[in-house]
Protein backbone atom coordinates (compact mmCIF):
# COMPACT_ATOMS: atom_id res chain seq x y z
CA UNK A 1 0.00 0.00 0.00
CA UNK A 2 0.94 3.47 -0.78
CA UNK A 3 0.16 5.69 1.66
CA UNK A 4 0.25 9.44 -0.40
CA UNK A 5 1.17 12.04 1.89
CA UNK A 6 -1.78 15.79 2.40
CA UNK A 7 -0.12 18.34 1.19
CA UNK A 8 -0.88 21.75 2.23
CA UNK A 9 -3.61 23.68 -0.19
CA UNK A 10 -3.43 27.32 -1.01
CA UNK A 11 -6.46 28.93 1.21
CA UNK A 12 -8.15 30.63 -2.21
CA UNK A 13 -8.42 27.15 -3.38
CA UNK A 14 -9.75 25.59 -0.81
CA UNK A 15 -12.46 28.53 -0.88
CA UNK A 16 -12.62 28.16 -4.05
CA UNK A 17 -13.77 24.66 -3.74
CA UNK A 18 -16.11 25.28 -0.64
CA UNK A 19 -19.42 27.66 -0.83
CA UNK A 20 -21.58 24.77 -2.83
CA UNK A 21 -21.77 23.19 -5.80
CA UNK A 22 -20.07 25.07 -9.01
CA UNK A 23 -22.68 27.24 -11.15
CA UNK A 24 -22.81 27.86 -15.00
CA UNK A 25 -21.81 30.86 -16.73
CA UNK A 26 -24.67 32.55 -18.74
CA UNK A 27 -25.71 35.47 -20.21
CA UNK A 28 -23.03 36.95 -16.75
CA UNK A 29 -24.88 35.01 -14.21
CA UNK A 30 -23.74 32.08 -11.98
CA UNK A 31 -26.69 29.68 -11.91
CA UNK A 32 -27.39 26.19 -11.62
CA UNK A 33 -28.46 23.72 -14.33
CA UNK A 34 -31.69 23.94 -15.30
CA UNK A 35 -32.46 20.42 -14.28
CA UNK A 36 -30.97 20.98 -10.63
CA UNK A 37 -28.69 18.22 -11.01
CA UNK A 38 -24.65 18.09 -10.52
CA UNK A 39 -21.75 15.89 -10.55
CA UNK A 40 -18.60 15.32 -8.98
CA UNK A 41 -14.60 16.24 -9.91
CA UNK A 42 -12.53 13.93 -8.54
CA UNK A 43 -8.72 14.20 -7.28
CA UNK A 44 -6.74 11.62 -9.44
CA UNK A 45 -4.65 11.06 -6.98
CA UNK A 46 -6.59 9.96 -4.06
CA UNK A 47 -10.10 9.53 -5.23
CA UNK A 48 -11.57 12.67 -3.02
CA UNK A 49 -14.62 14.71 -4.55
CA UNK A 50 -12.80 18.10 -5.15
CA UNK A 51 -16.41 19.86 -5.40
CA UNK A 52 -20.13 19.22 -7.29
CA UNK A 53 -20.31 21.02 -10.13
CA UNK A 54 -23.68 21.60 -12.39
CA UNK A 55 -24.67 19.01 -14.95
CA UNK A 56 -24.88 21.34 -18.21
CA UNK A 57 -27.09 19.15 -21.03
CA UNK A 58 -29.36 20.18 -23.89
CA UNK A 59 -31.42 23.39 -21.80
CA UNK A 60 -28.60 24.71 -20.51
CA UNK A 61 -26.64 24.56 -24.01
CA UNK A 62 -29.92 26.32 -25.30
CA UNK A 63 -30.03 29.47 -22.93
CA UNK A 64 -26.05 29.29 -23.11
CA UNK A 65 -26.61 29.96 -27.11
CA UNK A 66 -29.24 32.48 -26.52
CA UNK A 67 -27.15 34.35 -24.17
CA UNK A 68 -24.47 34.26 -26.51
CA UNK A 69 -26.21 35.65 -29.82
CA UNK A 70 -27.65 38.15 -27.73
CA UNK A 71 -24.41 39.46 -26.90
CA UNK A 72 -23.10 38.62 -30.35
CA UNK A 73 -26.22 40.29 -32.09
CA UNK A 74 -27.37 42.88 -29.97
CA UNK A 75 -24.93 43.57 -27.31
CA UNK A 76 -21.64 46.64 -26.42
CA UNK A 77 -19.93 43.40 -28.05
CA UNK A 78 -19.83 44.29 -31.77
CA UNK A 79 -19.51 48.01 -31.03
CA UNK A 80 -16.85 47.79 -28.46
CA UNK A 81 -13.70 49.14 -30.64
CA UNK A 82 -10.90 46.55 -30.91
CA UNK A 83 -8.50 48.01 -28.76
CA UNK A 84 -11.23 47.99 -26.12
CA UNK A 85 -11.36 44.02 -26.67
CA UNK A 86 -7.52 44.18 -26.51
CA UNK A 87 -7.49 46.17 -23.04
CA UNK A 88 -10.00 43.17 -21.59
CA UNK A 89 -8.03 40.21 -23.10
CA UNK A 90 -5.01 42.07 -21.73
CA UNK A 91 -6.67 41.80 -18.44
CA UNK A 92 -7.28 38.74 -18.13
CA UNK A 93 -3.64 37.38 -19.39
CA UNK A 94 -2.67 39.97 -16.42
CA UNK A 95 -5.32 38.52 -13.69
CA UNK A 96 -3.99 34.84 -15.05
CA UNK A 97 -0.54 36.05 -13.97
CA UNK A 98 -1.65 37.59 -10.49
CA UNK A 99 -3.44 34.41 -9.77
CA UNK A 100 -1.14 31.80 -11.37
CA UNK A 101 -0.44 29.29 -8.30
CA UNK A 102 -4.32 29.48 -7.33
CA UNK A 103 -4.49 27.95 -11.35
CA UNK A 104 -1.81 25.87 -10.81
CA UNK A 105 -2.94 24.32 -7.21
CA UNK A 106 -6.59 24.23 -8.76
CA UNK A 107 -5.58 22.52 -12.28
CA UNK A 108 -3.05 20.14 -10.40
CA UNK A 109 -5.84 18.58 -7.88
CA UNK A 110 -8.92 18.19 -10.83
CA UNK A 111 -6.24 17.39 -13.14
CA UNK A 112 -3.19 14.72 -11.61
CA UNK A 113 -0.63 17.14 -13.11
CA UNK A 114 2.06 18.51 -11.21
CA UNK A 115 1.10 21.96 -9.42
CA UNK A 116 4.66 23.91 -10.11
CA UNK A 117 4.01 22.76 -14.03
CA UNK A 118 0.76 23.58 -13.96
CA UNK A 119 1.52 27.27 -12.67
CA UNK A 120 4.92 27.56 -14.31
CA UNK A 121 3.75 25.99 -18.10
CA UNK A 122 0.12 25.94 -17.95
CA UNK A 123 -1.16 29.00 -16.38
CA UNK A 124 1.75 30.78 -17.20
CA UNK A 125 1.32 29.98 -21.21
CA UNK A 126 -2.48 30.92 -21.30
CA UNK A 127 -1.18 34.31 -19.50
CA UNK A 128 0.94 35.01 -22.59
CA UNK A 129 -1.77 33.65 -24.89
CA UNK A 130 -4.27 35.87 -23.83
CA UNK A 131 -1.76 38.58 -24.14
CA UNK A 132 -1.05 37.55 -27.69
CA UNK A 133 -4.48 37.72 -29.36
CA UNK A 134 -5.13 40.67 -26.92
CA UNK A 135 -2.51 42.54 -29.34
CA UNK A 136 -3.80 40.79 -32.24
CA UNK A 137 -7.29 42.44 -31.71
CA UNK A 138 -6.37 45.27 -33.31
CA UNK A 139 -4.40 43.95 -36.16
CA UNK A 140 -7.28 41.96 -38.01
CA UNK A 141 -7.20 43.08 -41.53
CA UNK A 142 -8.26 43.14 -44.80
CA UNK A 143 -7.17 43.96 -47.83
CA UNK A 144 -7.74 46.58 -51.19
CA UNK A 145 -7.52 44.57 -54.50
CA UNK A 146 -6.35 45.49 -57.56
CA UNK A 147 -9.53 44.11 -59.57
CA UNK A 148 -9.45 43.95 -63.57
CA UNK A 149 -13.26 43.34 -63.93
CA UNK A 150 -13.28 41.75 -67.40
CA UNK A 151 -16.79 41.83 -68.04
CA UNK A 152 -17.23 45.46 -67.42
CA UNK A 153 -14.64 47.13 -69.53
CA UNK A 154 -13.98 50.62 -69.16
CA UNK A 155 -15.23 50.36 -65.31
CA UNK A 156 -13.57 51.50 -62.54
CA UNK A 157 -13.65 50.12 -59.06
CA UNK A 158 -12.85 50.11 -55.23
CA UNK A 159 -12.69 46.43 -53.76
CA UNK A 160 -11.70 45.56 -50.89
CA UNK A 161 -12.09 42.57 -47.99
CA UNK A 162 -13.40 42.52 -44.37
CA UNK A 163 -12.21 40.35 -41.71
CA UNK A 164 -15.59 39.26 -39.54
CA UNK A 165 -16.24 37.29 -36.68
CA UNK A 166 -17.90 34.34 -37.44
CA UNK A 167 -20.31 34.81 -34.32
CA UNK A 168 -21.20 32.34 -32.09
CA UNK A 169 -18.41 29.72 -31.03
CA UNK A 170 -18.42 26.40 -28.98
CA UNK A 171 -15.46 25.30 -27.67
CA UNK A 172 -15.44 22.01 -26.74
CA UNK A 173 -11.78 21.32 -24.59
CA UNK A 174 -10.63 17.99 -23.31
CA UNK A 175 -8.86 17.49 -19.54
CA UNK A 176 -4.98 17.07 -20.36
CA UNK A 177 -4.33 20.56 -20.19
CA UNK A 178 -7.98 21.82 -19.39
CA UNK A 179 -7.17 25.97 -18.73
CA UNK A 180 -4.54 25.94 -21.57
CA UNK A 181 -6.59 24.15 -24.44
CA UNK A 182 -9.75 26.67 -23.38
CA UNK A 183 -7.02 29.91 -23.75
CA UNK A 184 -5.87 28.78 -27.27
CA UNK A 185 -9.50 28.92 -28.45
CA UNK A 186 -11.08 31.80 -26.35
CA UNK A 187 -8.13 34.06 -26.82
CA UNK A 188 -8.05 34.10 -30.24
CA UNK A 189 -12.31 33.99 -30.78
CA UNK A 190 -12.71 36.90 -28.57
CA UNK A 191 -10.04 39.01 -30.23
CA UNK A 192 -11.72 38.36 -33.10
CA UNK A 193 -15.17 39.31 -31.98
CA UNK A 194 -17.14 36.55 -31.43
CA UNK A 195 -19.13 35.17 -28.87
CA UNK A 196 -19.03 32.26 -27.03
CA UNK A 197 -19.83 28.89 -25.09
CA UNK A 198 -17.11 26.70 -23.48
CA UNK A 199 -17.67 23.26 -22.31
CA UNK A 200 -14.95 22.13 -20.27
CA UNK A 201 -13.95 18.19 -19.69
CA UNK A 202 -15.98 16.19 -17.92
CA UNK A 203 -13.06 15.22 -15.63
CA UNK A 204 -11.52 18.68 -15.30
CA UNK A 205 -13.92 21.45 -15.14
CA UNK A 206 -12.47 23.58 -12.64
CA UNK A 207 -10.01 25.77 -13.70
CA UNK A 208 -12.86 27.35 -16.51
CA UNK A 209 -15.09 27.83 -13.58
CA UNK A 210 -12.07 30.10 -12.48
CA UNK A 211 -11.50 31.61 -15.82
CA UNK A 212 -14.71 32.47 -16.04
CA UNK A 213 -14.63 34.81 -12.89
CA UNK A 214 -11.09 36.79 -14.51
CA UNK A 215 -13.49 37.32 -17.38
CA UNK A 216 -16.36 38.59 -15.37
CA UNK A 217 -13.88 40.44 -13.34
CA UNK A 218 -12.11 42.04 -16.70
CA UNK A 219 -15.29 43.13 -17.17
CA UNK A 220 -16.27 41.79 -20.23
CA UNK A 221 -19.96 42.39 -21.19
CA UNK A 222 -22.88 39.36 -20.47
CA UNK A 223 -23.28 36.68 -22.79
CA UNK A 224 -19.75 36.86 -24.49
CA UNK A 225 -18.01 34.22 -23.05
CA UNK A 226 -20.29 31.72 -21.18
CA UNK A 227 -19.32 28.02 -19.49
CA UNK A 228 -21.66 25.14 -19.45
CA UNK A 229 -20.08 22.54 -17.52
CA UNK A 230 -21.23 18.58 -18.07
CA UNK A 231 -20.53 15.90 -20.29
CA UNK A 232 -20.24 14.63 -23.64
CA UNK A 233 -23.59 14.92 -24.32
CA UNK A 234 -23.46 18.98 -23.85
CA UNK A 235 -20.72 19.09 -26.17
CA UNK A 236 -23.25 17.41 -28.81
CA UNK A 237 -25.79 20.02 -28.30
CA UNK A 238 -23.81 22.53 -28.77
CA UNK A 239 -21.66 20.91 -32.09
CA UNK A 240 -25.62 19.83 -33.09
CA UNK A 241 -27.02 23.23 -32.66
CA UNK A 242 -28.78 25.29 -35.25
CA UNK A 243 -28.08 28.71 -33.64
CA UNK A 244 -24.26 27.90 -33.12
CA UNK A 245 -22.00 29.45 -36.18
CA UNK A 246 -18.84 27.22 -35.37
CA UNK A 247 -17.14 24.63 -33.30
CA UNK A 248 -13.67 24.88 -32.49
CA UNK A 249 -12.83 21.11 -31.20
CA UNK A 250 -9.42 19.17 -29.34
CA UNK A 251 -10.09 15.88 -28.07
CA UNK A 252 -10.19 12.03 -29.86
CA UNK A 253 -10.54 11.56 -33.24
CA UNK A 254 -13.44 9.46 -32.45
CA UNK A 255 -15.46 11.99 -30.85
CA UNK A 256 -14.43 14.51 -33.68
CA UNK A 257 -15.83 12.76 -36.63
CA UNK A 258 -18.54 13.12 -34.79
CA UNK A 259 -18.68 16.91 -34.34
CA UNK A 260 -18.40 16.78 -38.22
CA UNK A 261 -21.65 14.64 -38.60
CA UNK A 262 -23.41 16.97 -36.00
CA UNK A 263 -21.92 19.98 -37.34
CA UNK A 264 -23.75 19.47 -41.02
CA UNK A 265 -27.29 20.46 -39.95
CA UNK A 266 -26.71 24.11 -40.61
CA UNK A 267 -23.12 23.66 -41.92
CA UNK A 268 -21.12 25.32 -38.95
CA UNK A 269 -17.77 26.09 -39.29
CA UNK A 270 -15.58 23.41 -37.66
CA UNK A 271 -11.84 23.32 -36.59
CA UNK A 272 -10.66 20.28 -34.61
CA UNK A 273 -7.16 19.26 -32.96
CA UNK A 274 -6.91 15.88 -32.59
CA UNK A 275 -5.18 12.51 -31.53
CA UNK A 276 -1.61 11.52 -32.60
CA UNK A 277 0.64 8.98 -32.55
CA UNK A 278 3.73 11.19 -33.30
CA UNK A 279 7.20 9.73 -34.37
CA UNK A 280 10.32 10.59 -32.42
CA UNK A 281 13.59 9.51 -34.76
CA UNK A 282 17.04 9.45 -33.20
CA UNK A 283 19.82 9.15 -35.70
CA UNK A 284 23.27 7.96 -34.44
CA UNK A 285 24.62 11.29 -35.10
CA UNK A 286 22.80 13.01 -32.66
CA UNK A 287 23.89 13.82 -28.61
CA UNK A 288 22.83 11.17 -27.44
CA UNK A 289 22.72 12.74 -23.55
CA UNK A 290 20.36 15.83 -25.17
CA UNK A 291 18.07 13.07 -27.17
CA UNK A 292 18.07 10.67 -24.26
CA UNK A 293 16.42 13.33 -22.22
CA UNK A 294 14.34 15.24 -24.91
CA UNK A 295 13.24 11.37 -26.02
CA UNK A 296 11.54 11.38 -22.27
CA UNK A 297 10.37 14.51 -22.77
CA UNK A 298 8.58 13.82 -25.75
CA UNK A 299 6.37 10.77 -24.54
CA UNK A 300 6.41 11.54 -20.61
CA UNK A 301 5.66 15.04 -20.56
CA UNK A 302 1.99 15.24 -18.92
CA UNK A 303 2.42 11.66 -18.40
CA UNK A 304 2.21 10.75 -21.83
CA UNK A 305 -1.61 12.94 -21.83
CA UNK A 306 -0.44 15.01 -24.49
CA UNK A 307 -1.87 14.93 -28.60
CA UNK A 308 1.59 15.55 -29.56
CA UNK A 309 3.45 12.88 -27.48
CA UNK A 310 6.61 11.13 -29.35
CA UNK A 311 5.04 7.52 -28.50
CA UNK A 312 6.99 6.20 -31.55
CA UNK A 313 10.71 6.21 -30.63
CA UNK A 314 12.55 5.24 -33.97
CA UNK A 315 15.99 4.91 -33.77
CA UNK A 316 18.90 4.38 -35.79
CA UNK A 317 20.46 0.63 -35.47
CA UNK A 318 23.75 1.06 -34.35
CA UNK A 319 22.35 3.13 -31.41
CA UNK A 320 19.34 1.08 -30.53
CA UNK A 321 20.10 -1.11 -27.60
CA UNK A 322 22.47 1.38 -25.94
CA UNK A 323 20.14 4.79 -26.69
CA UNK A 324 16.80 2.35 -25.68
CA UNK A 325 18.70 1.34 -22.48
CA UNK A 326 19.45 4.66 -21.61
CA UNK A 327 16.56 6.04 -22.17
CA UNK A 328 14.70 3.12 -20.04
CA UNK A 329 16.97 3.57 -17.15
CA UNK A 330 16.05 7.03 -16.97
CA UNK A 331 12.62 6.68 -17.17
CA UNK A 332 12.92 4.09 -14.42
CA UNK A 333 14.62 7.43 -12.37
CA UNK A 334 11.58 9.41 -12.68
CA UNK A 335 9.76 10.00 -9.40
CA UNK A 336 6.39 9.18 -9.04
CA UNK A 337 3.56 10.79 -6.49
CA UNK A 338 0.88 13.26 -6.36
CA UNK A 339 0.83 16.55 -8.54
CA UNK A 340 0.84 18.56 -5.14
CA UNK A 341 4.16 17.36 -4.20
CA UNK A 342 6.56 19.41 -5.99
CA UNK A 343 9.68 16.86 -5.76
CA UNK A 344 6.86 15.07 -8.64
CA UNK A 345 7.64 13.95 -12.14
CA UNK A 346 4.84 11.63 -13.20
CA UNK A 347 1.69 11.90 -11.40
CA UNK A 348 -1.70 10.07 -11.84
CA UNK A 349 -3.68 9.74 -15.37
CA UNK A 350 -6.32 11.96 -15.30
CA UNK A 351 -9.10 9.08 -14.53
CA UNK A 352 -10.46 5.46 -13.88
CA UNK A 353 -11.37 5.12 -17.09
CA UNK A 354 -7.68 6.58 -18.57
CA UNK A 355 -6.22 4.53 -15.87
CA UNK A 356 -8.37 1.36 -17.42
CA UNK A 357 -7.27 2.04 -21.06
CA UNK A 358 -3.41 2.31 -20.43
CA UNK A 359 -3.28 -0.30 -18.45
CA UNK A 360 -5.11 -2.23 -21.05
CA UNK A 361 -2.62 -1.47 -23.67
CA UNK A 362 0.27 -2.44 -21.28
CA UNK A 363 -1.36 -5.81 -21.50
CA UNK A 364 -2.04 -6.43 -25.26
CA UNK A 365 1.88 -4.84 -26.10
CA UNK A 366 2.99 -7.71 -23.63
CA UNK A 367 -0.10 -10.17 -25.05
CA UNK A 368 1.56 -9.49 -28.72
CA UNK A 369 5.13 -10.06 -27.45
CA UNK A 370 6.29 -6.88 -26.79
CA UNK A 371 9.38 -6.67 -24.17
CA UNK A 372 9.33 -3.80 -21.46
CA UNK A 373 12.96 -2.80 -20.84
CA UNK A 374 11.05 -0.89 -17.93
CA UNK A 375 7.44 -0.86 -16.24
CA UNK A 376 5.16 -2.57 -18.08
CA UNK A 377 2.39 -2.51 -14.98
CA UNK A 378 0.27 0.27 -12.35
CA UNK A 379 2.31 2.19 -9.85
CA UNK A 380 1.46 1.89 -6.26
CA UNK A 381 -2.58 0.80 -5.23
CA UNK A 382 -3.87 3.99 -4.60
CA UNK A 383 -4.59 6.58 -7.28
CA UNK A 384 -4.21 5.91 -11.10
CA UNK A 385 -0.56 5.98 -11.38
CA UNK A 386 1.01 3.70 -13.87
CA UNK A 387 5.24 3.14 -14.37
CA UNK A 388 6.77 4.25 -17.40
CA UNK A 389 7.29 2.05 -19.82
CA UNK A 390 9.10 1.49 -22.90
CA UNK A 391 8.43 -1.54 -25.08
CA UNK A 392 11.06 -2.97 -27.43
CA UNK A 393 10.80 -5.76 -29.74
CA UNK A 394 7.53 -4.66 -31.62
CA UNK A 395 6.11 -4.52 -34.87
CA UNK A 396 4.40 -1.86 -36.82
CA UNK A 397 1.14 -3.45 -36.80
CA UNK A 398 0.78 -3.91 -32.38
CA UNK A 399 -1.94 -1.61 -30.92
CA UNK A 400 0.46 -0.26 -28.43
CA UNK A 401 2.58 0.78 -31.97
CA UNK A 402 -0.56 2.09 -34.17
CA UNK A 403 -3.22 3.52 -31.49
CA UNK A 404 -2.59 6.67 -29.68
CA UNK A 405 -2.56 5.50 -25.63
CA UNK A 406 -2.23 8.44 -24.01
CA UNK A 407 -0.46 7.38 -20.68
CA UNK A 408 3.44 7.03 -20.49
CA UNK A 409 3.96 4.16 -22.58
CA UNK A 410 6.79 4.26 -25.88
CA UNK A 411 7.54 1.92 -28.26
CA UNK A 412 11.16 2.03 -29.64
CA UNK A 413 12.02 0.55 -33.16
CA UNK A 414 15.33 0.55 -35.10
CA UNK A 415 15.69 2.19 -38.25
CA UNK A 416 18.33 1.89 -40.94
CA UNK A 417 19.46 5.14 -41.78
CA UNK A 418 20.31 4.01 -45.55
CA UNK A 419 17.25 2.79 -46.38
CA UNK A 420 15.43 6.22 -44.87
CA UNK A 421 12.72 6.43 -41.85
CA UNK A 422 10.32 8.45 -43.04
CA UNK A 423 8.04 5.69 -44.62
CA UNK A 424 7.75 4.24 -41.32
CA UNK A 425 7.76 7.48 -39.49
CA UNK A 426 4.59 8.49 -42.14
CA UNK A 427 2.84 4.64 -41.33
CA UNK A 428 0.02 6.36 -39.01
CA UNK A 429 -3.49 7.43 -39.51
CA UNK A 430 -2.11 10.67 -37.73
CA UNK A 431 0.09 13.43 -38.28
CA UNK A 432 0.44 15.73 -35.53
CA UNK A 433 4.02 16.45 -34.52
CA UNK A 434 7.28 15.02 -34.54
CA UNK A 435 10.80 14.82 -33.63
CA UNK A 436 14.46 14.74 -35.54
CA UNK A 437 17.79 14.49 -33.39
CA UNK A 438 20.59 14.50 -35.22
CA UNK A 439 24.20 16.89 -35.78
CA UNK A 440 23.78 17.14 -39.59
CA UNK A 441 21.60 19.65 -40.77
CA UNK A 442 21.04 19.10 -44.12
CA UNK A 443 19.20 15.65 -42.46
CA UNK A 444 17.89 17.52 -40.38
CA UNK A 445 15.84 19.51 -42.69
CA UNK A 446 15.38 16.88 -44.96
CA UNK A 447 13.92 14.32 -43.09
CA UNK A 448 11.87 17.23 -41.64
CA UNK A 449 10.08 18.11 -45.60
CA UNK A 450 9.37 13.96 -45.60
CA UNK A 451 7.47 13.71 -42.75
CA UNK A 452 3.87 14.57 -42.41
CA UNK A 453 3.30 16.31 -39.61
CA UNK A 454 1.74 19.74 -38.28
CA UNK A 455 4.82 20.56 -36.19
CA UNK A 456 8.04 19.01 -36.64
CA UNK A 457 10.57 19.79 -33.16
CA UNK A 458 14.15 19.45 -34.23
CA UNK A 459 16.97 18.63 -31.58
CA UNK A 460 14.39 19.12 -29.17
CA UNK A 461 10.31 18.29 -28.12
CA UNK A 462 7.44 20.04 -27.21
CA UNK A 463 9.30 23.45 -29.08
CA UNK A 464 5.56 24.95 -29.37
CA UNK A 465 5.13 29.01 -29.29
CA UNK A 466 2.19 31.11 -28.88
CA UNK A 467 3.41 32.51 -32.20
CA UNK A 468 3.92 29.11 -34.18
CA UNK A 469 0.93 27.92 -35.92
CA UNK A 470 -0.26 24.37 -34.67
CA UNK A 471 -2.49 21.52 -35.77
CA UNK A 472 -2.34 18.28 -37.59
CA UNK A 473 -2.03 16.82 -40.86
CA UNK A 474 -3.83 13.38 -41.73
CA UNK A 475 -6.79 12.41 -39.19
CA UNK A 476 -4.79 15.18 -35.97
CA UNK A 477 -7.36 17.72 -37.13
CA UNK A 478 -8.65 20.63 -39.67
CA UNK A 479 -7.13 24.16 -39.21
CA UNK A 480 -4.50 25.67 -37.16
CA UNK A 481 -4.26 27.23 -33.86
CA UNK A 482 -1.84 29.70 -32.06
CA UNK A 483 -0.18 32.41 -34.09
CA UNK A 484 -1.75 34.76 -36.82
CA UNK A 485 -3.13 31.38 -38.80
CA UNK A 486 -4.91 30.97 -35.60
CA UNK A 487 -7.19 34.13 -36.31
CA UNK A 488 -8.56 32.39 -39.47
CA UNK A 489 -10.57 29.49 -37.60
CA UNK A 490 -12.33 32.57 -36.19
CA UNK A 491 -12.59 34.69 -38.82
CA UNK A 492 -14.98 35.07 -41.92
CA UNK A 493 -13.85 37.28 -45.07
CA UNK A 494 -16.12 39.32 -46.83
CA UNK A 495 -15.43 40.64 -50.50
CA UNK A 496 -16.63 44.39 -50.90
CA UNK A 497 -16.67 45.53 -54.64
CA UNK A 498 -17.75 49.30 -55.40
CA UNK A 499 -18.42 50.98 -58.93
CA UNK A 500 -16.95 54.15 -58.61
P1 LIG B 1 -13.14 13.14 -25.83
O1 LIG B 1 -14.30 12.26 -25.54
O2 LIG B 1 -12.77 13.40 -27.22
O3 LIG B 1 -13.43 14.50 -25.03
C1 LIG B 1 -13.05 15.79 -25.43
C2 LIG B 1 -14.20 16.76 -25.19
O4 LIG B 1 -15.30 16.44 -26.04
C3 LIG B 1 -14.75 16.72 -23.78
O5 LIG B 1 -15.13 18.02 -23.39
C4 LIG B 1 -15.94 15.82 -23.95
O6 LIG B 1 -16.89 15.92 -22.96
C5 LIG B 1 -16.48 16.28 -25.27
N1 LIG B 1 -17.37 15.31 -25.92
C6 LIG B 1 -17.52 13.98 -25.68
N2 LIG B 1 -18.43 13.45 -26.52
C7 LIG B 1 -18.85 14.45 -27.32
C8 LIG B 1 -19.77 14.54 -28.40
N3 LIG B 1 -20.42 13.46 -28.87
N4 LIG B 1 -19.94 15.73 -29.00
C9 LIG B 1 -19.27 16.81 -28.59
N5 LIG B 1 -18.39 16.82 -27.57
C10 LIG B 1 -18.19 15.64 -26.94
O7 LIG B 1 -11.89 12.59 -25.09
P2 LIG B 1 -11.90 11.69 -23.76
O8 LIG B 1 -13.07 10.75 -23.71
O9 LIG B 1 -11.77 12.61 -22.65
O10 LIG B 1 -10.57 10.88 -23.99
C11 LIG B 1 -10.61 9.74 -24.82
C12 LIG B 1 -9.33 9.61 -25.58
O11 LIG B 1 -9.18 10.72 -26.45
C13 LIG B 1 -8.09 9.65 -24.72
O12 LIG B 1 -7.82 8.42 -24.17
C14 LIG B 1 -7.07 10.12 -25.68
O13 LIG B 1 -6.59 9.05 -26.44
C15 LIG B 1 -7.83 11.05 -26.58
N6 LIG B 1 -7.66 12.48 -26.22
C16 LIG B 1 -6.97 13.26 -27.05
C17 LIG B 1 -6.77 14.58 -26.73
C18 LIG B 1 -5.99 15.47 -27.62
O14 LIG B 1 -5.58 16.55 -27.21
N7 LIG B 1 -5.76 15.08 -28.85
C19 LIG B 1 -7.27 15.12 -25.56
C20 LIG B 1 -8.01 14.29 -24.72
C21 LIG B 1 -8.20 12.98 -25.07
P3 LIG B 1 -16.77 14.88 -21.74
O15 LIG B 1 -15.48 15.18 -21.06
O16 LIG B 1 -17.91 15.20 -20.90
O17 LIG B 1 -16.79 13.49 -22.33
MG1 LIG C 1 -15.19 11.37 -23.33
Amino acid sequence: MTALVEYPVRSEVTSFLSGGPKRLLIGGEWVPAASGRTFPTHDPATGAVLAEVAYGQTDDVDRAVRAARRAFDDGPWQAMKPNERERLLWRVGDLLSERAEQFGQLESLDNGKSAGIATAVDTAWAADVFRYYAGWATKIEGSTVNVSMPFAPGGQFHAYTLREPVGVCGLIVPWNFPLLMAAWKLAPALAAGNTVILKPAEQTPLTALLLGELFCEAGFPPGVVNIVTGFGDAGAALSGHDDVDKIAFTGSTEVGKKIVDAAKGNLKKVSLELGGKSPNIVFADADLDLAVEGSLNAWLFNHGQCCVAGTRLFVEGTIFDEFTRAVADAASQVKIGPGLDPSTQLGPLVSQEQFDKVTGYLAAGLADGARALTGGKRWGEQGFFVEPTVFVDVEPEFSIVQEEIFGPVVAAMPFDADAGVAAAANDSIYGLAAGIWTKDISKAHRTARQIKAGSVWINQYNGFDTAMPFGGYKQSGWGRELGAAGLDAYTITKSVNIAL
